[in-house]
């Protein structure tokens, strides 16, 4: 005959199982062979794996997706250590392979876990076995991933200009910046080229400010399309763009800046039924030790373009020290 004390021990037992069935959190206790012993209703309804298949079965037999060599060193410090053990979502998105549906979107993702891995000690306080926690985080981590999403486009529409989809002046500044203190320190050669398209204004009073868009954003489109990977440009004012050339000298600039002068000379814009012509012209600066700011770089470079300008236009000049 069981005592009223046993009687009570016996349903606590009996309800601490029906909680553990039914809590939110994976539950799943292995031995050193790694042979399961407890399977909650968690995992019975994300795996599909009923508890009466999981239990006695080797976790690696069972699912053979698991990163074997991490999960067997993490199980191993908790056995010899006695310690807890854990990995984040951000380590590692998830141990186990669930699906997660999502009732705000209605579609399906794979459920994000933080997982925790406790030693459990016997009666003579060895550590015996290791319960792992699986805790689904999918919905703080979809938040931070999309969060982390919109911030990196907000910081790549901070540097980018709407019309052109280059360099903004102010970040194409902070590269021009960042191209003069390189050269300070490494004294590689470099240089720049400033230009600007050539009576612009008539074109905008001819066919109208959005015709002078199109030929602002084929300038943009070509100037994208004939620079290097390493070549930086941007657009610095309304109708005056520039190009960093890092690791370029003046000459090798020069050639850059004349296949662009040609290849839109040669272009023309359709706008409503009518071609566009236009030309540019370009002035060009190779860096040079005598400059203490980069704004001397750019003023000279400025300087080669109004020169351009004034011996007739559609023409490239280099800055002669
Ligand atoms: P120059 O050959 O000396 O450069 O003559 P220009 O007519 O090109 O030079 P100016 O500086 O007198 O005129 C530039 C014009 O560019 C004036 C301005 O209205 C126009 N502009 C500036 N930004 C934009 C823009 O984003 N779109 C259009 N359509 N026009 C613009
Ligand atoms: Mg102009
Ligand atoms: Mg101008």
């Amino acid at each position: 005959m069981m005592n009223d004390n046993q009687e009570l021990d016996m349903s606590r037992l009996h309800w601490l199982m029906q909680m553990l069935q039914t809590v939110d959190v994976g539950l799943v206790v292995v031995d050193k062979a790694f042979d399961i012993q407890l399977w909650n209703g968690f995992m019975e309804n994300h795996s599909g794996v009923r508890t009466s298949r999981a239990r006695g079965s080797n976790i690696f037999g069972l699912f053979p997706e698991l990163p074997e060599q991490w999960l067997t060193r993490k199980l191993e410090s908790v056995f010899t250590l006695d310690s807890r053990a854990y990995s984040t979502w951000e380590q590692r998105p998830h141990l186990f392979k669930f699906k997660s549906y999502r009732p705000l979107t209605g579609k399906s993702d794979q459920m994000y876990q933080n997982v925790t891995i406790i030693p459990l000690t016997g009666m003579d306080k060895s550590v015996t076995h290791a319960a792992i926690l699986i805790y689904d985080v999918t919905d703080i981590a979809t938040s931070k991933i999309e969060l982390e999403k919109a911030n990196q486009e907000l910081a790549r529409l901070s540097r980018t200009d709407r019309l052109t989809g280059l360099n903004n002046r102010g970040h194409w500044e902070e590269r021009l910046d960042q191209e003069f203190r390189r050269f300070k320190r490494s004294q590689t050669a470099s240089s720049l080229v400033m230009f600007d398209i050539d009576h612009f204004k008539k074109v905008n009073d001819t066919y109208g400010h959005q015709a002078g868009d199109e030929v602002i954003k084929l300038v943009a489109n070509t100037l994208m399309q004939l620079q290097r990977e390493t070549d930086i440009s941007g657009r610095y004012g309304g109708e005056e763009f520039g190009i960093i050339l890092p690791e370029t000298n003046a000459e090798q600039a020069v050639i850059m800046a004349e296949r662009l002068r040609i290849s839109l000379e040669a272009a023309k814009v359709n706008y409503e039924g009518q071609e566009i012509q236009f030309t540019i012209s370009l002035g060009v600066c190779e860096i040079s030790n005598e400059m203490t700011e980069y704004n001397q770089w750019l003023e000279l470079a400025d300087q080669a373009l109004y020169s351009s300008k004034r011996n007739g236009r559609n023409q490239t000049t280099i800055h002669s020290a």
